[in-house]
């Protein structure tokens, strides 16, 4: 079950990775965006602030020009002479109407006599009759009324409009002035916004200067209309400045409002805002744009290579973590992943209660098909092994490799623990099918060691060494089958473990060791052709260890090697002193398995000097069913040599006659389990006739073992077997005692008397019923 995840470990490790660097460069982006708005905002506003400051200093700048202006014909003694005493309109229309348009384009020019009467007034360069004005000139009494109570001091003469330059190009420094009595307003004359003037005309002599308040005066005006305007825009550069009297709605533009001294509205200046901020943004915001996007494709690319980098990485990282855990070959858990996964699955506190079951599985025979056919077969083979077993289990069982031919299975269930017979019963059928490998078809066993605890109590070592117990004892058991763990085997395995040791010592040395020979009865004239060589271990702690316990442990540990050499050694020596006698020799599986090991029979028998023809080799039926090229192939060097094959303990394994066809013996050797039941019924009897019967047929010889009576002995006679074995007539017995048997004439039959001593011997000590004869 997959343990739940959360969204965030859902996500991909990169983007997590890359989750802040993506969050910090928006950050800046949205920063620097944020930024250059504000600032060119703030550039904007400040321009603004900047312009309405001016235009307010403009149009006030506007009121003193116009009285500026005005002053220059109103403070002159000529005017006030013209104006007043010495009236002159032709001389007025002259020097001041026309001089204040001309020059100072004054767009009316109204001169009002000592007692407030318009007495000369010029409108747009022309003089006009003075009743045209009188309407307008109500509109403006107060301003004209202030005038009139100005009372103008003693003062300097007004400035030259163009001053003298100062000494050597300086300018020149004047005395400061006081400004010309005047009163100036904006006011709306006919409609139309305007600057007014009033001022009274004075002399530029006190002397001549009327009385206070009877002073003509001069009323200039200037409307605020699009000459002006253009003046203004031209003079402090403003866009498309104009005067309105409606405010624009236009946010582009911006308004001033002109109020006169009283408070009322006259117009508003309006004017495209000067927006440098803007201007700097529609400038350099497609570059800043171009940079955003270039920088965004640049991080997008520079993104896409490091997910896929990180891609790349994360598949390594996910491909070396499956391969640090799987078996390359078959796919399944490795050892590894096997130990890891069996200790979780122990520790899982779901599976307290849970059956766990462990099989461990060794194929039989596979070393053969590895080194006979190839090891790209072997590997074949074991990659059908595990499919073959992922058929059995599904893909919800943990299987693993544990090596070479080695595999686990860990079976976990809830409800009932599993039928482990009927499981292990596939497993070897499936197994036991033919595998067809690419050149060759091959056949393998396997042998299954099971164990099985509560999920509570399992101890993943302690399974794991359990289950090898197990499997140790399947093997043993006669391989291709299972066995399930019991506490007594764990003892044996003890036992077996020092057997091993002490063997390897015994091997060793030269005084527990030994051999005896069991004489081999002719069964029609009772003499002693020959005698089948036993090994016998003689331990000074433990006494006499029997074959049927040391040999097991000895070929599983491969000590049978150098313990079948030694015997085959002690065999030839004797064999070489007795020509014309059979001596037997039994030869385990592993031994025959070596294809050295014809080289090592032919030494040893050049070494002794035994004739060939007198050395049999006992091998067991399960060679046959090893379906093995180098035994198949040992047996017929040895045959070609002379030398005889007997097929030992026939009848207790797979019994299969048509092997006998396969294989060359010479010999069948018909186990004592038959012999022994040969007085019990007559069914025994029968089936020994039958196999008998056949051997004959077949042209082979037929010893009966383990003959114990003389009544056995006749049955076996007239069943027609050949050789009779057995303590009737002798247990094993050393060298030196065979070799006189074989020297002396007497014993060329052996007498009642030492038979029935034989089976007095046997039955009194059946474990060490050698030496009787
Ligand atoms: P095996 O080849 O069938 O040897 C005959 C066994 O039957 C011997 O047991 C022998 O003592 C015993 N025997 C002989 N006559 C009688 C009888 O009348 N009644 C009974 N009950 N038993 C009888 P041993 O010596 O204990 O050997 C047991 C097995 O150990 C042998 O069975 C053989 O398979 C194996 N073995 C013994 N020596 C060697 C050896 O040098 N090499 C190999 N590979 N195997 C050996
Ligand atoms: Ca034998
Ligand atoms: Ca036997």
């Amino acid at each position: 079950m997959q343990p739940a995840t959360s969204t965030i470990e859902r996500w991909h490790p990169t983007t997590v990775a890359l989750l802040p660097m993506v969050l910090a460069l928006i950050t800046a982006v949205v920063a620097v965006l944020g930024f250059v708005v504000w600032s060119t905002g703030n550039i904007d506003q400040r321009a603004a602030e900047r312009q309405t400051t001016m235009i307010s200093h403009v149009v006030e700048g506007r009121l003193s020009r116009i009285v500026r202006e005005t002053a220059s014909v109103a403070i002159n003694d000529e005017t006030l002479r013209k104006t007043s005493a010495a009236f002159d309109s032709n001389w007025i229309e002259t020097n001041v109407g026309e001089w204040l348009y001309r020059y100072f384009r004054h767009d009316q020019t109204i001169l009002l006599s000592a007692q407030g009467a318009p007495v000369y007034a010029m409108v747009d360069g022309a003089a006009v009759d003075v009743s045209t004005v009188r309407d307008m000139l109500a509109g403006l009494e107060s301003l004209i009324t202030e005038a009139r109570a100005l009372r103008p001091g003693q003062r300097p003469p007004p400035a030259p409009l163009d001053a003298p330059a100062g000494l050597e190009g300086q300018p020149p420094i004047l005395p400061p002035r006081p400004p010309p009595p005047s009163v100036t307003d904006f006011a709306i004359i006919d409609g139309k916004p305007a600057i007014v003037a009033a001022l009274p005309v004075i002399g530029e002599r006190a002397a001549l200067r009327p009385q206070p308040g009877t002073e003509p005066i001069i009323l200039a005006v200037q409307f605020l209309d699009g000459r002006a305007a253009s003046q203004i825009n031209r003079e402090f550069l403003f866009d498309d400045g104009r005067f309105t009297l409606v405010e624009s709605s236009n946010p582009n533009r911006l308004v001033y409002p002109i109020l006169s001294a009283s408070g009322r509205f006259v117009a508003f200046f309006e004017w495209n805002r000067d927006r440098p901020g803007y201007v700097m943004l529609l400038q350099t915001g497609p570059l800043l744009v171009g940079a955003f996007l270039l920088a965004g494709i640049l991080i997008f690319l520079l993104l896409g290579q490091l997910r896929r980098s990180a891609a790349a990485v994360e598949n390594a990282r996910r491909l070396s973590l499956h391969q640090a855990s799987h078996d390359a070959l078959t796919g399944l858990d490795n050892r590894m992943s096997f130990d890891a996964k069996l200790a979780e699955a122990a520790a899982d506190k779901h599976n307290a209660n849970a059956h766990l079951t462990l099989f461990m599985l060794d194929l039989d025979r596979f070393k053969q098909v590895n080194d006979t056919l190839g090891h790209q077969a072997g590997d074949e083979l074991i990659c059908t092994v595990g499919d073959r077993l992922r058929a059995i289990f599904g893909t919800g069982t943990m299987i693993a490799r544990l090596g070479g031919d080695e595999f686990a299975v860990l079976a976990i269930t809830h409800d009932k623990p599993v039928d482990v017979m009927e499981v292990s019963a596939r497993i070897i059928e499936s197994i036991g099918r033919p595998f067809t490998l690419s050149r060759f078809k091959a056949h393998v066993g396997v042998s299954i060691g099971i164990v099985m605890a509560r999920g509570r109590d399992a101890e993943p070592t302690e399974l794991v060494r359990r289950a090898d117990i197990a499997l140790y004892e399947a093997k043993a058991g006669g391989r291709n089958r299972a066995a399930v763990y019991e506490e007594h085997m764990n003892e044996l395995l003890q036992l077996q473990h020092t057997i091993e040791a002490e063997l390897r010592e015994a091997l060793c040395r030269d005084d527990q060791l030994s051999i005896v020979f069991q004489p081999l009865i002719d069964q029609v004239s009772r003499k002693v052709i020959g005698a089948e060589a036993l090994a016998r271990w003689y331990h000074p702690k433990f006494g006499q260890i029997s074959p049927a316990r040391f040999i097991p442990v000895a070929e599983s540990t491969g000590l049978i090697e150098t313990l079948g050499e030694f015997v085959l050694r002690r065999a030839c020596l004797l064999g070489a002193t007795v020509p014309g006698r059979t001596i037997a020799v039994n030869i385990s599986p592993t031994q025959l398995r070596n294809p050295q090991f014809s080289h090592q029979v032919f030494d040893i028998l050049h070494e002794t000097g035994m004739r060939p023809l007198d050395l049999e080799l006992e091998i067991t039926e399960s060679i046959l069913l090893d379906d093995e090229h180098v035994s198949s192939q040992n047996l017929r060097t040895f045959r070609a040599a002379g030398i005889h094959i007997a097929l030992d303990d026939f009848g207790t394994g797979y019994s299969s006659l048509s092997y006998l066809k396969r294989y060359p013996v010479d010999r069948i050797k018909i186990d004592r389990s038959f012999v022994s039941q040969l007085t019990d019924g007559h069914v025994s009897v029968a089936i020994t006739d039958a196999i008998v019967k056949l051997a004959h047929a077949m042209e082979l010889q037929v010893t009966a073992e383990g003959v114990e009576t003389e009544e056995q002995a006749t049955i076996l006679g007239s069943l027609g077997c050949n050789t009779l074995q057995g303590f009737l007539f002798s247990g094993g017995m050393v060298a030196d005692r065979i070799t006189d048997i074989f020297a002396a004439p007497e014993n060329a039959m052996v007498s009642r008397q030492q038979r029935r001593t034989a089976m007095r011997a046997s039955t009194a000590v059946r474990a060490q019923p050698d030496q009787s004869l």
